[in-house]
């Protein structure tokens, strides 16, 4: 029977951005990682294709070789990692009860950093109506099958969604033996950055459908193919395939967030933070793609980083959130962080995190208190949906603490 502890901070995900917080936390205090998954490393261990770890490691590498760098980052700084346990609630303000083979136990902490990630909804969340046959897959589960179970998974795929993860998707089915016939996408073109659609038509030759959605699935014990129906003529088209993969539409892994009481924000279902990454619960920090679903692994573990001044802070003095609300107005979907103190210190990489469900390519974008624009700036880059669009935080340099809400808006 495993005995119950206490430790000054405790990590809950070994994704990246929890790993990068514990590896920065861990020479000046006692932490401790509790990961779910049999090793570390959190989704880029199942990820394996190159795309990571640009911003934070200053090289481009493969997502299990990313996974892999930031847990010895993290046990070399002196990070305990607990592997095969998962924390299923809370017995206390800052004391969880962890499942492990060992048994069950209890953890408590002096602050607690909540690193659970996020993950793709599946069909039944989208609502895809028809048959229920075998063969409908979240890129998650298709590249656990892949790379990590080595299981086939079919011959002719369509993916459902057009985001970067979408790519990332085909590129394991390639590996796999299977070939993407259709990649359907609600937006005119798939919403990832040209070079990968560019790259994605020329090299994997996937067709791309824009303006439409896939309607119905059919199959009996096998999917046999999907209807796909045109936005705008409504024209319904039957794709044969063996294999769905739904793709992006995220959610944060926020069971703990919520069981705990945390305020949630609306638009990303996360926790509402400062910009140094507080909860409302003394005490009680987060970060990664558990606040922005979802952005890229270097971001999430930069958050691990930047969240570390705040644990210390409260350790030694017991700061709590602070600052002013911010909010999004339409077309952007959430803004995060949720509350930025004018004067105080700015969020990681000095920028806000966004979402915006319509391409603005050259936006200017402002931030409204009291109806009054207190900041502005255009951005060179667009605020394209499927990806994160990051707005310096300079536009909030003006706020004024004592006026409440702040709104921030884009316009074309
Ligand atoms: C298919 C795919 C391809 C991608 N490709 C790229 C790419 O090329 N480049 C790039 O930069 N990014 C890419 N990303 C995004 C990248 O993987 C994420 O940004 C990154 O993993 C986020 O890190 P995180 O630590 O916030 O969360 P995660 O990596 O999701 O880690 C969260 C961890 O928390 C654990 N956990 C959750 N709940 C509990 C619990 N209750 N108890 C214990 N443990 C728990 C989970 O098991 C998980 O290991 C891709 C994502 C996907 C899905």
């Amino acid at each position: 029977m495993a005995e119950d502890r206490h430790v000054a901070v405790l990590v809950v995900g070994g994704g990246p951005s929890g790993l990068a917080c514990a590896a920065s936390l861990a020479g000046s205090c006692e932490v401790l990682v509790v990961e779910r998954e049999q090793r570390a490393g959190g989704i880029p261990r199942h990820s394996d294709h190159t795309g990571y770890g640009l911003r934070d490691r200053r090289r481009l590498m493969r997502g299990p070789a990313y996974a892999e760098a930031w847990r010895t980052a993290a046990l070399d700084a002196g990070a305990e990692l607990l592997e095969g346990a998962m924390v299923t609630g809370w017995t206390g303000d800052r004391e969880v009860s962890v499942t492990s083979p060992a048994g069950r136990f209890r953890v408590g902490a002096d602050a607690v950093v909540l690193a659970t990630g996020v993950r793709e909804r599946p069909r039944s969340a989208r609502r895809i109506p028809g048959d229920r046959p075998d063969g409908v897959l979240t890129t998650g589960q298709l590249q656990n099958l892949v790379h990590l179970r080595h299981h086939e998974v079919g011959h002719a795929a369509v993916v459902v969604g057009g985001e970067l993860v979408s790519w990332s998707a085909v590129l394991t089915l390639r590996e796999a033996g299977c070939r993407t016939v259709a990649m359907v996408t609600p937006y005119a073109k798939a919403e990832a950055y040209a070079l990968f659609r560019w790259a994605g038509r020329a090299a994997l030759r996937v067709p791309v459908v824009g303006h439409s959605d896939v309607v119905r699935i059919e199959g009996r014990v096998r999917v046999r193919s999907v209807v796909v129906r045109d936005r705008a003529t409504g024209a319904e088209t039957t794709v044969a395939c063996d294999t769905v993969v739904t793709t992006g539409d995220w959610i944060p892994d926020h069971e703990l967030a919520r069981s705990r009481g945390l305020e949630l924000d609306p638009g990303t279902r996360g926790p509402a933070v400062d910009a140094a990454l507080r909860t409302d619960a003394p005490g009680v920090f987060a970060v990664g793609n558990l606040l922005h679903p979802a952005d890229t692994a270097d971001v999430a573990a930069l958050d691990g980083a930047h969240v570390v001044a705040a644990v210390r802070d409260w350790l030694d003095r017991g700061g709590t959130r602070r600052g002013v609300r911010i909010a999004a107005e339409p077309p952007l979907r959430w803004v995060s962080p949720q509350y930025v103190e004018p004067g105080g210190e700015p969020p990681a990489r000095e920028r806000l995190l966004s979402w915006t469900d319509t391409l603005v390519r050259r936006p200017v974008v402002e931030a409204l208190q009291d109806g009054r624009v207190v900041g502005r700036c255009r951005t060179w880059w667009p605020a394209a949906p499927g990806r994160v669009f990051r707005i310096p935080s300079g536009i909030l340099d003006d706020v004024d603490a004592t006026r409440g809400e702040v709104t921030v808006r884009l316009r074309a």
